[in-house]
């Protein structure tokens, strides 16, 4: 059989065959090595969306914490002035449960039920501004959520929230707390102010019996008889103790605010203390025709442990405000109860009523800081420093007690001091009824457990010295002086 060789396809050789089968493999190592490049590529893009949805929602979750965890009230409204977030303590203040409820809804409508037509009115207004002028405006604003909250004081920053072209999308609303921080100011504001005021008070208080008692000493030079010099001393006398009380008050209220003061404890008779002070106080109060009674609990022990001195000056302080401030005629009365016992100590009781001015309420709490006095007019018809009672109320404190006041403007006054204080070792009580036995130094009577003492006074200064000798020549006592320290202890 003949075969035509010319139409057989003689197909590519071998060569050409191995030739093809290298190009292929060529290419499919290629190919194959993309693939995998692009596998690589694939896989590391997952892992960095997977890093990345993984920081995102991790910041997500954070600023979701802030928001939920910040005492702040923050509002944000949309375009429209819809609100699209409340903070927490928003929804706490106004005591809505959930955010859905009010979500989407206009804040005029919102806030319509929550706040005064004329507070939403501001918030509206600094809205508005904010908007317009497209910056931050800053408004105070005192809000009572719900009207049922105690007011309080916040400052509001509105700041329009722009986008990349500039546009307003919506408005921000931040509330930031500021009553604590506008009371502690006004606070701060009135402490200065009374402080002023305590200068020009005190200016006063040292210049009156200043220049009286350089007047009377140039009136006394030249009295022409005793009795003029007499009336001269006496009123030197009234003045000077008047300028050594409010030094002393001064030189207290010193060494209270630099937390200095102390107490010095000793055993003495609850008795004799108390009838100094009623002594001391009976006088003024009789000038002023004013009728001073006291009733003291049989129960109190006659011997207590304490400083006999600073419950003294407090007693002497109420007391004398008492006279001070009850007119002519008025009624003075002191009650001291025994109020707790236990085996080693008591707590006393002790009263100051007068049917004086009376003090407002508005101003009984201020009265026992410092440098406050009732009112600025009290000071200019009664004089004072204002310093009495915060001194009074730090020696009680110190004292383990309290003082509180009851008072009706107009009718009277009642100042309660609690104190606590040791039993001493004589423990013996007065018998019912017994009269207070006044211990006073009767003037001009030497006692006898003096005469034939002897006493070395050492003080540098001579007309401190020379007093000294006068006061401690009555008593019978002989005195030797000493100018220095060195002297003294020569001697
Ligand atoms: P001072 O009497 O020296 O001004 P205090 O601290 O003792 O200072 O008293 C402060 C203020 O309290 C007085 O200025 C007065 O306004 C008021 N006050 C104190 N005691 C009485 C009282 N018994 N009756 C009316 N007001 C009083």
């Amino acid at each position: 059989m003949d075969t035509d060789n010319s139409q057989i396809d003689s197909g590519p050789t071998i060569e050409e065959l191995i030739k093809e089968n290298r190009s292929l493999k060529r290419k499919f190592a290629l190919a194959e090595t993309n693939y995998n490049r692009l596998l690589n590529v694939s896989s590391t893009l997952e892992r960095v969306e997977s890093i990345l949805y993984d920081s995102f929602k991790k910041e997500l979750q954070f600023f979701q914490l802030v928001l939920e965890n910040m005492t702040n009230i923050l509002l944000l409204f949309d375009f429209d002035g819809r609100f699209a977030y409340a903070s927490n303590a928003f929804l706490q203040r106004t005591g809505i449960k959930d955010f859905s409820s009010i979500n989407g809804c206009h804040y005029m409508d919102v806030l319509r039920s929550l706040v005064s037509e004329q507070k939403n009115n501001v918030l509206y207004d600094a809205i508005n501004e904010a908007n317009t002028e497209k910056r931050t405006v800053s408004i105070e604003l005192e809000i009572d959520f719900c009207f049922k909250d105690l007011p309080r004081i916040y400052s509001i920053l509105v700041t329009p929230m722009l986008n990349e072209h500039g546009n307003i999308t919506g408005t921000m609303a931040l509330f930031n707390d500021i009553t604590e921080l506008v009371k502690t100011s006004e606070k701060a504001q009135a402490a200065s102010k009374a402080k002023g005021d305590f200068l020009s008070n005190m200016s006063h208080e040292m210049r009156t019996p200043m220049n009286a008692i350089i007047g009377m000493t140039a009136i006394g030079k030249k009295a022409p008889d005793i009795v003029g010099k007499d009336h001269a001393f006496n009123r030197i006398g009234d003045a000077s103790s008047h300028l050594l009380g409010v030094i002393n008050d001064i030189l207290d209220m010193a060494k209270i605010e630099a937390d200095k003061l102390e107490l010095s404890p000793i055993e003495y008779h609850f008795d004799n203390m108390l009838g100094k002070v009623l002594t001391v106080i009976h006088f003024r109060a009789d000038e002023k025709k004013q009728i001073l009674t006291f009733n003291i609990d049989s129960s109190i022990p006659k011997i207590i442990v304490g400083d006999d001195q600073r419950l003294a000056q407090v007693l002497t302080n109420l007391l004398s405000n008492a006279v001070k401030f009850t007119n002519e005629g008025g009624r003075i009365h002191l009650e001291a109860i025994l109020i707790e016992e236990t085996e080693n100590n008591c707590i006393l009781q002790i009263e100051v009523h007068d049917n004086g001015i009376g003090i407002s309420s508005g101003q009984q709490d201020k009265l026992f800081n410092a440098f406050e006095q009732a009112d600025g007019g009290t000071s200019r018809i009664y004089g004072g420093t204002g310093l009495g009672l915060a001194i009074t109320k730090r020696i009680v404190e110190m004292m383990g007690g309290a003082i509180r006041i009851e008072s009706v403007l107009g009718k009277g006054s009642k100042f309660i001091v609690t104190v606590k204080v040791g039993r001493g070792s004589k423990r013996e009580s007065p018998a019912d009824g017994q009269a207070l036995e006044t211990d006073v130094f009767p003037s001009g009577q030497p006692k006898d457990i003096f005469v034939g003492k002897r006493l070395l006074v050492a003080e540098d200064v001579e007309i401190n010295r020379e007093i000294l000798i006068t006061l401690l020549d009555e008593t019978g006592i002989v005195i030797d002086c000493a100018e220095t320290g060195k002297e003294a202890l020569d001697m």
